[in-house]
Order: structure tokens, then sequence, then C-alpha cells
């Protein structure tokens, strides 16, 4: 619930208003698990809390840590014995949670493990707040920054997205910067406009992937329902609105999409927007023949769209001893039925 409807909610209860603050800042501030903790709400109120409501959290199914820089690689169970993935990634500049917001994926991206067995359900914005939440709790460090970027398509579930950004965005909450929030779509133009027309002004990344339709069909299945020209014009409506750079994110697959040729299609198509290209080599997954190619090709593709103007980085490997790739953890133990088995 928002503030305002734990205040409405209270208000029913035939409590004063002010208890939905201290009980929205035991959730969101403290982040208690229980209504025992809230030590400053009445025994018989958090009784009846106990009886009304719940909190929902997630539990540690599996964690993977790397040696190699720290990253931590979470499987949690939701309470339906559903389990997703979260990874906490350290950076100088913070600590970053890339959250999943769908148990598996309906989108088919051919690069991609999570869309393997198709779509489970939609998270809730609660859910998708505690996969933060629990990872504050487990390392006792706090998240300074959050990507949309896990499991499932997040403006397949928009509604509940939006809801999750703006509960952590509340200044009386975890009051993370509208700055720090990433969300990143494979490209739905209608949801792209509807985001620009919210009052949350996250940063955006559009899964681009490809510098044209054909190649972009080959990897996306939803590239057949969305031609480039319409989700590039949805990503400049955002940018209109909103002045936020798009970031477009570019799985680098060997000899399907990362050759000079493709990089100057690509630079043709970004040329004049404002436009940051983040360069993904692609992560191999046992189920899909896709390579990564190699790193004098990454650089060769960079210098070319550079000539175009386009800025680009390419996404440093996170947690590479680990099963670092989207969906890979979730598949070998969905595969195995293996359960906590923790690799510290
Ligand atoms: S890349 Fe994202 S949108 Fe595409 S299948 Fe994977 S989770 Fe879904």
């Amino acid at each position: 619930m928002t503030k305002e409807e734990l205040r409405e909610f209270f208000t029913d209860l035939g409590e004063k208003p002010f208890r939905a603050d201290q009980v929205f800042s035991w959730l969101h501030v403290k982040k208690c698990t229980s209504f025992d903790e809230m030590t400053n709400l009445s025994k018989a109120l958090r009784e009846k809390l106990q009886d009304l409501a719940e909190i929902p959290h997630l539990e540690i199914a599996d964690l993977q840590v790397s040696r190699l820089d720290g990253t931590r690689k979470y499987l949690l169970s939701l309470s339906d014995g559903n389990v997703i993935e979260s990874v906490l990634m350290r950076y100088k500049f913070g600590n970053s949670v890339c959250v999943s917001s769908q148990v598996g994926c309906r989108m088919g991206c051919r690069f991609c493990a999570s869309t393997i067995g198709g779509i489970v359900r939609n998270l809730t914005a609660s859910e998708i707040l505690d996969e933060v939440y629990m990872i504050e709790r487990d390392t006792g460090e706090s998240v300074t920054h959050v990507v949309v970027m896990g499991s499932g398509e997040p403006f397949d579930n928009y509604d509940e997205v939006v809801r999750f950004i703006r509960l952590l965005n509340d200044p009386d909450g975890h009051n993370l910067s509208r700055r720090n929030v990433t969300v990143s779509t494979c490209g739905l133009p209608d949801r792209i406009r509807a985001f620009a027309d919210e009052d949350v002004s996250s940063e955006l990344a559009l899964s681009l992937h490809a510098p044209d339709d054909e190649t972009r069909k080959k990897l996306m299945p939803i590239a057949e329902k969305y031609p480039l020209s319409e989700v590039l014009e949805a990503c400049d409506y955002y940018f209109e609105k909103t002045g936020r750079r798009i970031t477009y994110e570019y799985a680098c697959v060997k000899d399907v999409n990362s050759d000079v040729r493709s990089a100057e299609k690509l630079g043709r198509l970004l040329h004049g927007r404002n436009a940051l290209v983040n360069l993904i080599p692609v992560n191999n997954v046992a189920e899909r023949n896709y390579e990564k190619p190699e790193s004098e090709a990454l650089a060769a593709f960079q210098n070319a769209l550079a000539k175009y103007g386009i800025n680009a980085t390419i996404r440093r490997e996170m947690g590479a001893d680990i099963q670092g790739a989207c969906g890979q953890l979730r598949r070998s133990f969905l595969k195995n039925g293996r359960k906590g088995a923790m690799t510290e």
C-alpha cells in the first residue's frame, strides 16, 4: 500500500491516520518483516494487524557469491513456492540491485534463459520491493541503485512496476532517487509512452540488440509486432517528456549482430539522438547456440559507433565465475530440484 492507502486503511479500522506513517516507516525504513517488531503500536493493534494483513517477504533458496568481485546472486522463493533471481553488484558508485519483475517471461528473446519456460506469473509490487529489502537485510548494506532488468518484461507488469517505483522513491520510505532507478524494456511502444506520462521519470533502457528489423526479429520475437521505427519514436517521446537520455542495450552475439557493418547501421539509426549504447557481450546459455564476440571485435564496434557521434560503453562482466546470466540460476534450480545449496 502507498502511504495514502495505508492512511485510509487505518481510518477504516477506526485508528488515527498517523498510525499509517508509523507502519510505513517500520516497513520501508526499518524493513521489518513482522508486526511484532512494531513496538510503538499497542499489542492489541499489532494482533489486529496480524489477523487482517500480511507482510510478504522472500526467503533465500540459494546464494552464489563471486570470488572475483563480490557479486551476490540470489535465488529467492516466494510464498507460493515459485523462485526468482535478484543480483547485488558492488560498484565504486554504490550497491546496485537487479530485480526481477515476473516469474519467467513471455517475450521469448532468443539469447535469454529467463524465457525458456515461458511466464508463470507477475510479481506484486511488494514482492519486487522485498527483493531490494531482503538483500539489505542479508548484507546489512544499503542499496543505492536499482535496475529492473532481471527476469520478466517490466512493462508487461506495468501497474505493479510503477507502484514499486513510487514506493521505492517515497521520501518517507526507502527514498531512492528516481535517477537511480532504471527500467529496462524490450520495447512496448504504448507502455513506454504511458511511462513517460507518469510522474516517476526513472531512467529508461531499451533492449535494442539489432540495427534493423530483420536482424532484430531473429533475436526478439517482439520485433514482429513492433517495428523499430515505432519503438524509437516512443523512446524519443520519453526523452522529450522527461529529459532523460535513453540507454540502448545491445547484446553482442558473434556472427549475428556484432560486425562493423552492423555498428555503422546502428550509428546511422541513432545518429542525432541523445543516446548511450551499452554493448553487452552475450552470456553463453547452454540451451542456446550463441557465443560472445572477441574483445577486438567489440572495440571495433565501439569505434565505428564513435564515428557517428554515438557514445558506447562495453559492459564489464560482473560475477563471471558464478551463473551470472539472467535466468540461469533459476533454470538449474528447476532442472535439478536443488534447494538451499549456498556457495560462498
Ligand atoms: S531479455 Fe528480458 S524481455 Fe527478453 S525474454 Fe529475457 S527477461 Fe524477457
